[in-house]
Order: C-alpha cells, then structure tokens, then sequence
C-alpha cells in the first residue's frame, strides 16, 4: 500500500460561508456605516492596523499581491503597489478577512503572502476570500443591482463588467461573487 497523501485543504476546516457573510455584515456595520463603495484600507485605518504599499522584492515577480503581518502585538498589512487599485482593495480586504476571521489569534507570529486573489487549496486563504467578497460585495446590494440590469436586458458579461465597476472589484472577483450567490 502507498502512503495517504492528504491535500492540504484537508487539514484545515473551513468555516461555514453565512457565518462569514454575518461577520462581514457586522464589520460592514460596526466601521463603515453609510459608506459605499466599502473602503477597507478605512476599516485597517480604524483598527490602527498600517496599510504600506511596498514592492515585493525578495519574491522577484510581481505574483505576490499583498501580505499580512503579525509580530508580537504589531499587525501590518502590505499590498504590491504595482497593483491595480481593484486588486489592492481586495487584498486589504482579504488580509483583513485573515485578522477578522482569527486567523492571527493565538499565534505569537504570523505571515500571509497572498498571491493569487481567487485560486487557492488553503483553507484559511479560502475563508478570506470568501470574507474580501462579502465584505466588497455585500449580498443584497449585488442581488438588487443585478436583477435591475438583468430587467434592462444587458448581457451578462456587461452586466459583471458594470456591477464590477460600482463595487470597485475585478470582473473576475464580481463573476465568482454571482456564482457564488447563484445568479449566473
Ligand atoms: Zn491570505
């Protein structure tokens, strides 16, 4: 017999996806009343948590978009600044996904270099994309907009691009929110 290779996402357990929904609600809430499109480097500002654009140097391509750090009581957030503004709204939020959803807890150190925005096996990285999504994309306000546009009779790839451009997301991070909401 041949040794079990467990993946990764295995290890992890994910957390149950409408109990990330009413924690992005409650944060939604709790810093940025009134306030759309959702400004996450607002939400970092208000934890006192440092926003700092930097080039990922050490890594030597541009694949790294962003990172959180954790050093004793110190958390940082970095974001690659050759990003489009899309991609570093997402990844503050995701990095903010990682300190919302206790991913940082109990851990004297912690170090996320997050690379890919939407693709990955990680569960906790899973998890904070899930937070980044419902967190820039709150669900009653995608599911309200798209059926308005979908009653106009716009396509659905018009409908994704213009959705896409008032939440300030990627068509790509509005597409996988639809699906995810099962609308497309
Ligand atoms: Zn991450």
């Amino acid at each position: 017999m041949g040794k079990v290779i467990y993946l990764r996402w295995r290890e992890g357990r994910r957390m149950d996806k409408r109990e990330i929904e009413k924690i992005a609600e409650k944060i939604r809430e709790e810093y940025s009343i009134n306030e759309f499109p959702v400004d996450p480097a607002r939400i970092a500002a208000r934890l006192a948590i440092p926003v700092k654009e930097v080039t990922f140097k050490l890594y030597n391509d541009d694949s790294v978009s962003g990172g959180i750090i954790k050093e004793k009581n110190s958390v940082k957030i970095y974001v690659n600044k050759i990003d489009s503004m899309n991609r570093k709204r997402f990844t503050i939020a995701h990095e903010l996904g990682h300190y919302f959803l206790k991913h940082l807890e109990n851990k004297g150190e912690y170090v996320d270099m997050h690379r890919e925005a939407l693709y990955t096996n990680d569960s906790n990285e899973i998890d904070a994309n899930e937070f980044a999504a419902c967190l820039l994309m709150q669900s009653d306000m995608v599911i309200n907009k798209f059926k308005v546009l979908k009653s106009v009779g716009f396509s659905q790839d018009y409908i994704i691009f213009k959705l896409s451009e008032i939440f300030i997301v990627s068509q790509a991070a509005m597409k996988n929110r639809l699906r995810n909401l099962k609308l497309i």
